[in-house]
């Protein structure tokens, strides 16, 4: 039988982890579904490294979650005992005007966030690996770097996991309807009811959140490593930081890591949403082609000292996209007491993971949440079905 304290989440990725951990902590009955195994590499959570940055060219909306998402994961960190962030700082680069150095600035001074502004002298001096343009500048923000994305999961499945949750894999959930004031999940083995459902289904959203009525579209990309000519010295994370540039040239946005794992691993780099192919998380070619790997190779020849040098590898991972490439974060519209959601997160996600967890937590067991998550309302968006009923505050004036 199902109380208000049981909760299901759906998926037990990025954001599915999470909110199991914050909920379970909290004190609720959890049952987490996933449809593979913990950790895997076929959804948006995998490839060794993600971005976390605070000085948020997206919106100056993002920096307060941010801010507690850094908390977060410093506590993640110290329950687990695992190793999830480095702040090796981090380069915004592009002409004055662009979206990636203007954005970055109006969020950097908007909440008062420390940062340097480098021309491409102060740029070419202190990063030497760096070719900039001369029109072009770089924001840098010590508090920038790598997150770990395999061990956020799996730190959140043992924190879920030691707090009560059951965790089962392998066990994909076939649907789910509002029963009897709670819900019910149909899954491969057997139906399931509770009182809240939290769903977090990554690049599965257009199947198992389609009444959301969000036009999601999912995009493959690839990320790629390379081997620098003269070895990985010049960058190594005590020097080297993570970097977004937007070519001056054409306004293409591409980015790196620093040499997290030493010598013979490379260095990551891919384009943010340049050459992003539909596709479908079921039938997603994992192949990565060898003109895929020349348009990368080319951008990096022209920008990166020692780089490409030699191909490493590639993987392949889905951005879930919203029009607007903000997040859905949620009280369903159409089942506002019973079910939350998390989707949409447009290849930007992952840093806010354990801050969204909060959020759903606070979603399934209160109704609402003290964080500013207006911009994640489903009614904004064309075919949002939600009429300003999403659960949550607004972003609200900085302090
Ligand atoms: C190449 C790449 C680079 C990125 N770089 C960054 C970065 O630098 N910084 C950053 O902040 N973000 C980055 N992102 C985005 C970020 O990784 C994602 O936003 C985030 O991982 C999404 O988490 P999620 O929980 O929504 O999805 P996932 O982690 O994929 O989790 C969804 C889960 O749902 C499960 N599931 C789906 N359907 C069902 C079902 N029917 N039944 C049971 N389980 C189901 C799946 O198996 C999966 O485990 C990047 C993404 C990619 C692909």
């Amino acid at each position: 039988m199902s109380s208000a304290g049981d909760v299901i989440v759906v998926g037990l990725g990025g954001m599915g982890s999470a909110a199991a951990a914050h909920l379970a902590e909290r004190g609720a009955r959890v049952l987490g579904l996933d449809r593979f195994g913990p950790v895997h590499d076929r959804g948006s959570s995998h490839g060794g490294s993600r971005m976390t940055r605070q000085s948020y060219f997206e919106d100056p909306a993002y920096v307060p979650l941010l801010l507690r998402a850094y908390e977060l994961y410093e506590r993640l960190e110290r329950d687990t005992g695992l190793d999830v962030v480095r702040l090796c700082g981090g380069l915004m680069l592009g002409r004055p005007e662009s979206r990636t150095v203007a954005g970055a600035l109006r969020s950097a001074r908007r909440w008062d966030l420390p940062y340097e502004l480098l021309d491409a002298r102060a740029i070419r001096a202190r990063f030497p690996v760096f070719a900039p343009r001369d029109a072009e500048v770089a924001l840098y923000e010590a508090r920038a770097g790598v997150l770990r994305p395999e061990h956020t999961v799996a730190g959140h499945l043992r924190i879920a996991a030691r707090a009560g949750a059951r965790l089962r894999f392998e066990e994909p959930v076939l649907g789910w309807e509002p029963y009897g004031g709670g819900v019910r999940v149909r899954t491969g083995r057997g139906t399931y009811t509770a009182g809240q459902l939290v769903v977090c289904p990554g690049a599965w959203a257009p199947g198992l959140l389609s009444d959301l009525g969000v036009p999601f579209t999912v995009e493959r990309q690839v990320t790629y490593w390379f081997e620098p000519d003269g070895g990985v010295g010049p960058f190594l994370p005590d020097r080297h930081p993570v970097w977004i540039w937007e070519d001056a040239d054409d306004g293409v946005q591409f980015y790196g890591f620093p040499a997290l794992d030493g010598p013979g691993r490379g260095v990551k780099a891919a384009f943010f949403r340049e050459g992003g192919r539909v596709c479908d998380p079921e039938a997603i070619d994992r192949t990565v082609h060898d003109g895929e790997v020349a348009r990368i190779a080319d951008r990096l020849a022209a920008r990166a000292a020692g780089l490409p040098g030699r191909f490493v590898r590639a993987a392949t991972c889905m951005y879930t996209n919203t029009p607007d490439e903000h997040f859905v974060v949620a009280r369903h519209p159409l089942h506002p007491d019973v079910v939350t959601v998390a989707c949409g997160f447009s290849g930007h996600g992952f840093k806010f993971t354990p801050v969204v967890g909060e959020i759903l937590a606070d979603l399934a067991l209160t109704g609402g949440t003290r964080h500013p998550i207006g911009l994640f309302d489903p009614a904004r968006l064309p075919g949002g079905e939600a009429r300003g009923r999403a659960g949550g505050g607004d972003p609200g004036p900085a302090p």
